[in-house]
């Protein structure tokens, strides 16, 4: 089983003779056993089996393995949310006292999780442009610099990750590279084949894709040293709360995520629910269509506003124009997935009545799922400021976001020339 296409289908679960075709939901928050002495051994870490869903449940492994194989991972831990994912993908290296890296150009949750909240924690982060050199990056590297963050893909500015270069520094200083794949999926890019060593995911755009369950994700490469140097005592170091377990002895190359699942799972407790995991599992089956899908469209509804004389500006990395093309030639050979931003000519009154007039697509916060649907920043998300604070955050009055969804293109098209002629 080596293609992705087939992995999204099969990977994870693999039912036995007389066994559930479908991926059983193990509603149930704890598991039986009959001798004490083997609970007791999974409680330390001595035996593999699951106890409490908090820490694992068969339904969220069967897609924590579908995920792990999509993404080429040695293993991965879901989330109740993508930014459950971040929180953890950072706090299970970094605490008080350190420093990490990410580029300015992420989500703005993630944003203000690095902003606000982990400065409270102790945990600094200095932020930089995604087009830094290797040289200035390497300059922001400090003795407790823990690891640098980015976004393959960034919502809702489009910049696609230089990983390779990212990659090289975090390398050069012994830290790694931790990489948030949300919008391309594995379909579009797999960061651990550039040299990425974690990557994150909100499942709750794409891998999901039908807006109906939130969650995160987290995948280890296994690919990382974690002892080549003493900046990670807390995964080469005994760990009290096992009994003084070292997670790189006992676990090698899984010891990145088994330490995220045993010690931050189970003391932060954001697991996904089984349910949920039996959704997400179901819409990652298609993943490999949508993905596909999605790209075509957003090309062809960005080559479309390009051509438009009422429209100011299109901002999609998978046009030869855009400032990104040679990365994504690069990173997203096969597409750069579904979301789109531009600018209609007469700023923020011709964009909130050209949306106003879209039929088929709806105007929603949310982005990535099966259905077209778009947002007007200044008017919603970022209403509170003037023209030139929204200038200064990079969003400018006249800024959409579209979402391209997978219906028929042909109407798709029609719906935005048609609101496009009412401007
Ligand atoms: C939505 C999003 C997140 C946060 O995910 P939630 O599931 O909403 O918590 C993180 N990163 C990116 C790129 C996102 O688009």
């Amino acid at each position: 089983m080596s293609h992705i296409n087939t992995k999204c289908v099969q990977a994870g679960y693999s039912p036995e003779d007389g066994q559930a075709k479908a991926l059983p939901i193990y509603q149930s928050t704890t598991f039986k056993y009959n001798s004490v002495d083997l609970l007791g051994d999974l409680f330390d870490l001595k035996a593999a089996g699951h106890f409490y869903t908090r820490l694992s449940n068969p339904t969220n492994e069967a897609v924590e393995n579908k995920i792990a194989a999509l993404e080429g991972g040695v293993g991965a831990m879901v989330t109740s949310s993508g930014q459950a994912a971040s929180l953890m993908a950072v706090t299970n290296i970094a605490g008080a006292g350190d420093h990490i890296i990410s580029t300015s150009a992420i989500y703005g949750g993630t944003f203000n999780l690095f902003d606000v909240t982990l400065r409270k924690l102790g945990i600094e982060t200095t932020f930089v442009d995604p087009g830094i050199s290797a040289e200035e990056l390497q300059a922001h590297i400090k003795p407790n610099t823990k690891l640098i963050f980015g976004e393959t893909l960034t919502n809702p500015s489009l910049d696609v990750l230089d990983i390779e270069k990212f990659a090289k520094v975090a390398h050069a200083n012994q830290i790694p590279l931790i990489v948030d794949n949300t919008f391309p999926t594995p379909i579009l890019c797999r960061p651990f084949n550039f040299g990425a060593d974690i990557v994150t995911h909100s499942t709750s755009k794409y891998m999901d894709g039908h807006a109906v369950v939130l969650g995160g994700v987290i995948v280890d490469s296994g690919n990382f040293d974690w002892e080549a140097s003493d900046k990670f005592p807390g995964l080469t170091a005994p760990d009290a709360s096992y009994h003084g377990i070292v997670y790189t002895k006992t676990f090698g190359k899984s010891a990145y995520i088994t330490k995220a699942r045993v010690q931050l799972m189970r003391d932060f407790g954001a697991q996904m629910s089984p349910n949920s995991a039996f959704l997400l599992n179901m819409n990652l089956q298609t993943l490999h269509l949508r993905m596909a899908r999605h790209s075509e469209n957003a090309l062809a509804v960005a080559k479309f506003l390009e051509q438009n004389e009422k429209i100011a500006w299109v901002n999609y990395p998978g046009l030869e124009s855009n400032a990104y093309y040679q990365l994504a030639q690069k990173y997203l050979p096969n597409g750069c997935a579904g979301v789109i931003a531009f600018g209609v000519k007469g700023g923020k009154e011709a964009a909130k009545k050209f949306m106003e007039h879209l039929k088929l697509a709806a105007i929603e916060i949310h982005v990535a799922d099966i259905g077209t649907c778009c947002l007007h920043p200044a008017s919603t998300t970022h209403r509170q400021m003037t023209d030139e604070q929204l200038k200064e955050a990079g969003v400018s009055p006249d800024l959409i976001r579209m979402s391209v969804g997978i219906e028929y293109i042909d109407d798709i098209i029609a719906d935005i020339k048609q609101a496009l002629d009412q401007v």
